[in-house]
């Protein structure tokens, strides 16, 4: 990124994309231990700063001490439940407006509305797709915490503009389609980190989504021409055997 772009970004109330400072903490209060991994991981990979509990007691502690940005709270935990922590949370002046994702194995409509009812600001039934879940958390961290979440993600002369659905290279509109816009958001919020098929899939398409990993070469092909439709530099790099990645020396050396 270079400097007159690091001043665009930072006039628009956006902290420096990538910036560990401004990387919002969230906690994943989950006793499934390979749910609570695949959260992490797939939060971390979006910049979030990511602290993992599996018991309900845990948590409590945790959020007297250092109250996070948001939280993800399953329903059935050991120690104390959920629903329980999440009223606590309310009745406590610290937590009473802190964000609250409330998962649960559940579809009954009556516990839904009971979680809501109970404070939380969104509920999510597993098993849900995990960037749906990105989405809501990134919703709900734009509504709390406008200051915490890079609205725009600026590299040389290309930017991505989250809340708008926009990108723009070199004052031109880039035209992409949903798959190809939310490819460019991932691989640019991570600049130079490898991202193999089998994880773009899962992060983008959704866990469940039974997609040839050939479809993801497709939409990458399709991405680069918009993005280089005037001939610019391609700021995508395929690494051969592993994956893609957005460069992370575009810009900085031009
Ligand atoms: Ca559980």
């Amino acid at each position: 990124m270079n400097e007159v772009n690091a001043q665009q970004a930072s006039d628009n109330r956006t902290p420096r994309p990538g910036s560990a400072a401004a990387a919002p903490r969230i906690l994943v209060v989950e006793d499934e231990a390979a749910l609570s991994l695949l959260l992490a991981y797939n939060l971390e990979a979006e910049g979030f700063a990511v602290e993992r509990v599996e018991r309900g007691d845990e948590a409590e502690l945790r959020l007297v001490e250092s109250p996070p940005d948001l939280v993800i709270l399953d329903w059935m935990l050991p120690g104390v439940s959920g629903l329980e922590i999440c009223r606590r949370m309310r009745a406590r002046e610290a937590t009473r407006t802190l964000p609250v994702i409330m998962l649960t194995a559940r579809g009954d409509e009556s516990e839904r509305v009971r979680g809501l009812t109970i404070g939380a600001d969104d509920y999510i039934v597993k098993p849900f797709s995990v960037p749906e879940l990105m989405a809501r958390v990134r919703a709900l961290l734009r509504r709390s915490r406008p200051d915490r979440v890079a609205a725009l993600l600026v590299a040389g002369d290309l930017a991505l503009d989250r809340e708008n659905w926009r990108v723009v290279r070199s004052s031109r509109n880039v035209h992409l389609g949903p798959t190809e816009f939310r490819l460019l958001e991932y691989l640019m919020g991570k600049p130079g980190r490898v991202f193999s098929r089998a994880q773009l899939l899962d992060s983008i398409w959704g866990l469940s989504a039974e997609i040839d990993e050939r479809t993801v070469d497709v939409h990458v092909g399709r991405l680069r021409k918009a993005l280089a439709l005037a001939g610019e530099r391609d700021p995508i790099r395929t690494i051969r055997g592993a994956g893609y990645s957005f460069d992370e020396t575009f810009g900085k050396s031009d």
